[in-house]
């Protein structure tokens, strides 16, 4: 038999008969560089370094795929089928009383896990009245005017009695950096928070009492702040803060993504997103810590570190800062390697736009990379409000232009200088 020369080493996909659903089928890894590499008869650009990236608009059933290079031809068969649409329908009933299982549980705008429909987060044990449902969400009575939506395995529905609860008492208290109001019932209720055009608005409902029954918590907010809800035994508090002015006050937590068996995104020659955030992490902290500022790192080396366990370092630590460093990839979707490349900043709460708008600035400027926007998405570590939480997705792990920056020690550098650059801005604002 004759030794076969490896032409070509994918990423993905890793089988030669591969069964989806997807419309797009996104083909990466790395060539030889000097070899003519064509994916169905197009021309593919290569990346001095061999990378490479393509997608394939799939159709119905059998398609095949034909990776072709100076060294032979390999054939990829992809079987595409189309699920099956299901048409889900809201549906009413009596109202019925249901309670909350657990701490923390979102409430949402509309009956769809994702996006930006958190208005409030539920604490586990608070009454709630459902009057609907649609697909996995029960409709949930706030008032005569307000609805919003709870993911069914959230509550347990249940005939037992419920009282209204009680108002007891309402408190206000002004601090030097922050405003603290409090508002006390006879038992736990709904509420939902809203971060307005000057004011930071705690809305809490009771609508076994009257479905007219709302009590507003209302803060105006300074130019930069952060905010938290917290309950204790039937005591809601709103605190609204003004950030720290001064660069020694500020307590910034550096978050490198993933980590130990959480790889992250897989690059185009194999490398592991874990190790390229870490290595900007640890550098950016470096900087700001000779700028004296307070970092803190959630992980100083390759670990497994959950969501929670990083926001709870934050938490502790009564961060100002959060932010956390990754890059981006692509799943089977359209793309352009021209065009899906460089970095883009997340954030998802409004107190945070400011710190992305001016990290997307910086860093892109520090780094050279392509400016991929600020935009928004529901990432845990972004969505606590009582810090500015940003998420950089620096440079794109699939595309072959972006391979050559993060393989290169001289471009972590450089990222990792963004980073710092774009906290520093930010402070001195
Ligand atoms: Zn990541």
């Amino acid at each position: 038999m004759m030794s076969q020369v490896m032409a070509f080493e994918l990423i993905q996909p890793t089988e030669k008969k591969i069964y989806t659903t997807n419309n797009y089928a996104f083909i990466f890894g790395k060539a030889k560089s000097a070899e003519s590499l064509t994916i169905n008869g197009h021309h593919i650009y290569t990346a001095p370094n061999g990378a490479f990236a393509h997608t394939v608009e799939l159709h119905e059933g059998e398609n095949r795929v034909v990776l072709k290079t100076l060294y032979g031809v390999t054939l990829y068969k992809y079987y595409k089928t189309t699920p099956a649409k299901q048409d889900i329908q809201a549906e009413d009933f009596e109202k019925t009383k249901a309670y909350v299982n657990h701490d923390n549980t979102p409430l949402r705008s509309s009956p769809v896990d994702g996006g930006l429909n958190r208005i409030g987060h539920l604490f586990g044990g608070t009454h709630i009245i459902v009057n609907g449902s649609m697909g996995t969400f029960y409709r949930v009575l706030l008032s005569k005017d307000k609805e919003a939506w709870i993911a069914k395995s959230d509550v347990t529905l249940t005939d037992e009695e419920f009282c209204p609860a009680e108002f007891i008492n309402m408190d206000s208290k002004r601090y030097k950096n922050a405003i603290i109001q409090s508002i006390a019932f006879s038992k736990k209720l709904p509420y939902t928070i809203e971060d307005s055009e000057k004011e930071i608005i705690l809305r809490i409902y009771n609508p076994e009492l009257s479905d007219e029954s709302v009590y507003n918590l209302n803060i105006p907010k300074p130019e930069k702040y952060a905010y938290k809800v917290s309950l204790d035994e039937g005591e809601y508090t709103l605190k609204v803060r003004k950030l720290p002015e001064k660069k020694n006050e500020i307590t910034v937590i550096i978050d490198a993504g993933h980590g130990g068996s959480e790889k992250g995104a897989i690059g185009c020659l194999g490398d592991e997103e874990k190790n390229i955030n870490l290595q900007i992490a640890l550098q950016a902290s470096e900087i700001l810590k000779k700028h004296n500022i307070n970092v803190i790192l959630t992980r100083e080396c390759d670990g497994n570190l959950s969501l929670k366990d990083r926001i709870k370092i934050a938490e502790e630590n009564d961060a100002d800062i959060f932010v956390s460093i990754h890059l981006n990839s692509i799943g089977d979707v359209p793309m352009n390697i021209h065009k899906t490349r460089g970095t883009s900043v997340y954030y998802f709460n409004k107190n945070s736009e400011k710190l992305a708008k001016i990290m997307e600035k910086e860093f892109v400027h520090q780094a050279g990379t392509n400016n991929d926007g600020v935009k928004t998405a529901s990432f845990a570590v972004i969505r606590p409000t009582n810090y500015n939480g940003i998420l950089v997705e620096a440079a794109y792990m699939t595309n072959p232009h972006d391979s050559m920056l993060y393989t290169d020690k001289k471009w972590i550098k450089k990222a990792a200088k963004g980073i710092a650059e774009g906290i520093i801005k930010f402070i001195n604002l």
